[in-house]
């Protein structure tokens, strides 16, 4: 980095923070950025800016949303006795692609994993006990991924929603072993859905 302008090398170190880019291509963005318009590149550092700031956690819900409760929380025409849980907002997103579930969601913001020492009160599990207490649930859909943390997230959380009666379900594994539900296809994640069994 020591060749570059400092403000080149800046960037470029901005560039390899994220995920997927290595020191190469964080060179080559770089390098693109200098030759854009000043215009676009206002835009786009405005872009990354307001994502950050205007964006939250819908208290309710704990999806990423600029209102709080977030649109689909405050929809009325949603069905409020099936929740469907997920581990991250872009299952969310994914699931609405899909435009078959009508039912609300409840966002983990992770999955439980003993190897890397989160617990069930460090994603948010403690925020979906209190909503099965107050809303009128029939149905909790366990929509975590099919890898080792996202089975002990649905299965820790079916043991602790038994006794109160409530319904749970696990998607088909229709989708694959060890994929991110995100990376699932439309077809493919509305039959693991339909596929759903009871735990
Ligand atoms: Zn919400």
């Amino acid at each position: 980095m020591m060749y570059y302008p400092e403000p080149i090398s800046k960037l470029i170190d901005s560039f390899t923070k994220l995920p997927g880019i290595g020191p190469k291509t964080a060179v080559r963005l770089a390098f693109f950025v200098l030759n854009m318009q000043e215009d676009d590149v206002i835009e786009f550092a405005q872009a990354l800016v307001n994502a950050k700031r205007k964006l939250t956690h819908c208290t309710i819900c704990g999806h990423i949303t600029d209102q709080d409760p977030c649109a689909i929380c405050q929809d009325t025409s949603r069905d409020e006795s099936v929740i469907c849980v997920v581990q991250d907002s872009k299952d969310v997103i994914a699931m609405e692609k899909m435009k078959e579930y009508h039912g609300k969601y409840h966002v983990l913001n992770g999955a439980i994993s003993p190897m890397d020492g989160i617990g069930p009160e460090d994603i948010n599990v403690p925020s979906l006990l209190n909503r099965l207490k107050d809303e009128h649930v029939k149905e909790l859909i366990l929509a975590t991924n099919p890898n080792i943390e996202g089975e002990a997230t649905a299965m820790y959380i079916s043991r602790l929603v038994k006794p109160s009666g409530i319904k749970t379900t696990r998607i088909a594994h229709g989708l694959p072993v060890g994929g991110d539900l995100e990376y699932a296809d439309e077809v493919t994640l509305s039959k693991a859905l339909e596929g759903r069994r009871e735990l």
